[in-house]
């Protein structure tokens, strides 16, 4: 007999830890079975915490004040001279963030009385899992009420650039370059490669992004995509669309890449290239066959809308099932399965689900593009308002972007939030709660908002859907 719990998690990242953390407040007797290993030391957190969003992010502000030091104090008549980049430091801080909050979880694991056991973790028939030590032949079975599964995700490896670890990286090798590259490619435009590309543009690298598809960042709504190219092109990301990487060559002198847009074959020699083309879940050594769980197409684990697989008392959750690969989303399943193992309702809703990109200025949006309204046929309305006519962006010299509301036509319920500028990652939770609670575009217009801030950008989108924002001037009459 293996040890019991009344629930065992396999996965300690974002989406694992937060159920693991749900379960025992609603006292279940929970474990949690976890392999990410990081300088010979187990850490909790998963890819965000370890090689994901926190790192990437501690990298974005320490980019962004280099940069800024460099270009914008100047305007603010604050003089600096010698600014000097030390990417030893930047990098000891980014790790120590990392390292202090693997202890935060390590500490919220202990005070909720959550057993952690090290090593890779694989479900068997019955709801057994086996964990297999990372350093020996050693198995242990364990044994619960109910799994959850949250293995995660992991980049996706092309042919066409092999990663080497040294000239060609994926994202987690671009969180550690210990030099600034001169010339950077990045495969892929999507969010990873264009946050990654921001902070090694920000430090000094000359930045080539390839980007396969011909429309750039298509997931955001299109007016947003349109603006957001041209002032990442003129901050000077060389953002090429319909170039499809076939072939890399690693020389000497860097990397040689090969790639194919309407022109023919392009070669482009760069000194570090980044891969970042996307991620496939872990599920590869998840489950024995004879359990019979059923993944999806693309090795994701197919789920119904509270996180159940096939079997009984299976949930999964996170990157490694439907839906976008974020954070939050994976966190938000957690707390909804565990609620469900302990007999409460549980419910995410997919309807308001914040997108962020933590580019300069920053992209985040919530519900439906109006690409996305047109192809359902829906009738809406819009309201939009540019950053440069807001007060406190002009204070802060942060003057590009927008908000957009859009809502139906008839009942003018909000149908999806866009956003271009800066700190819009902070304002989009506003857009998120008045969905979250039905809101009317009315609703957020009849809102008081502080003055001066960069929330009032929402205020007045809301105001222009019925073409009633204040500092805007009037469209000419026809
Ligand atoms: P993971 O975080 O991948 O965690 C899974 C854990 O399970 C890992 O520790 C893994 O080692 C472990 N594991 C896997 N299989 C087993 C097994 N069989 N046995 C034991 N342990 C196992 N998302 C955002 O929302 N915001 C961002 O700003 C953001 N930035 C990102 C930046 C980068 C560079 C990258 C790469 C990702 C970023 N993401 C961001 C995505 C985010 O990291 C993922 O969506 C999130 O980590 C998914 O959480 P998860 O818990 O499902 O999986
Ligand atoms: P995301 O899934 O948001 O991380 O984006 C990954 C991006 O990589 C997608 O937009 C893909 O079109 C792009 N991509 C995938 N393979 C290639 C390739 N061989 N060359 C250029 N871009 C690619």
């Amino acid at each position: 007999m293996g040890k019991k719990f009344d629930v065992i998690v396999i996965g300690a990242g974002p989406a694992g830890y937060v159920a693991a953390i749900r379960c025992a407040q609603l006292g279940l007797k929970t474990a949690c079975v976890d392999k990410w290993i990081h300088n010979d030391k187990h850490c909790l957190g998963g890819t965000c915490l370890n090689a994901g969003c926190i790192p990437s992010k501690a990298l974005l502000e320490s980019s962004h004040l280099y940069a800024a030091a460099q270009k914008n104090f100047s305007e603010h008549g604050v003089s600096v001279s010698g600014v000097k980049l030390d990417l030893a430091q930047m990098m000891a801080r980014k790790d120590k963030v990392v390292a202090d909050l693997n202890q935060g979880i390590s500490a919220l694991f202990k005070s909720h009385k959550i057993t952690t056991f090290t090593g890779h973790g694989r479900l068997l028939k019955d709801k057994k899992i086996e964990v297999s030590a990372l350093d020996s032949e050693m198995k242990e079975i364990l044994e619960a009420e109910n799994i959850i599964l949250a293995p995660g995700s992991s980049p996706i490896d092309i042919k066409a650039a092999p990663i080497n670890g040294d000239s060609i990286v994926d994202s987690s090798g671009a969180l550690c370059f210990t030099q600034v590259p001169k010339r950077l490619g990045v495969i892929g435009a999507g969010v990873i490669g264009l946050e990654l590309g921001s902070v090694w543009r920000r430090l000094g690298s000359e930045v080539i992004l390839l980007e396969a598809q011909e429309s750039f960042l298509p997931i955001a709504d299109a007016q947003i995509s349109a603006e957001a190219y041209k002032q990442f092109s003129k901050q000077g990301l060389d953002i090429r669309l319909n170039a499809r990487v076939v072939h890399c060559e690693v020389k000497k002198s860097g990397v040689m890449i090969e790639y194919e847009n309407p022109q023919g074959k392009q070669r482009e020699q760069v000194d570090k290239l980044i891969v970042a083309v996307g991620r496939r879940a872990n599920t590869d050594q998840l489950f024995s066959d004879d359990t019979g769980l059923l993944l999806d197409e693309w090795g994701v684990v197919h789920v119904d809308e509270q996180c159940r697989t096939n079997l009984p008392g299976v949930y999964a959750i996170g990157d490694a099932v439907k839906g976008p690969m974020l954070a939050h989303k994976g966190s938000e399943e957690g707390v909804m399965v565990a609620e469900v193992i302990a007999g409460q309702a549980g419910r995410v809703n997919y309807e308001a689900i914040p997108s962020v990109i933590y580019t300069d200025p920053e992209i985040a949006w919530v519900g439906s593009t109006e690409d996305h309204l047109k192809e359902l046929g829906r009738e809406y309305t819009v309201g939009v308002f540019p950053f440069a006519a807001s007060g406190r962006a002009r204070a802060a010299g942060e003057t590009g972007g927008m908000v957009k509301v859009l809502a139906d036509a008839k009942s003018d319920r909000v149908l999806g939030v866009h956003m271009l500028g800066s700190h819009v990652s902070e304002l989009i939770a506003a857009a998120g709660i008045a969905m979250e609670f039905s809101a009317s575009s009315e609703d957020i217009a009849m809102t008081m908002f502080a003055h001066p801030t960069l929330s009032e950008a929402l205020h007045e989108a809301a105001m222009a859907v019925e073409g009633r924002a204040i500092h805007m001037a009037r469209p000419p009459k026809r």
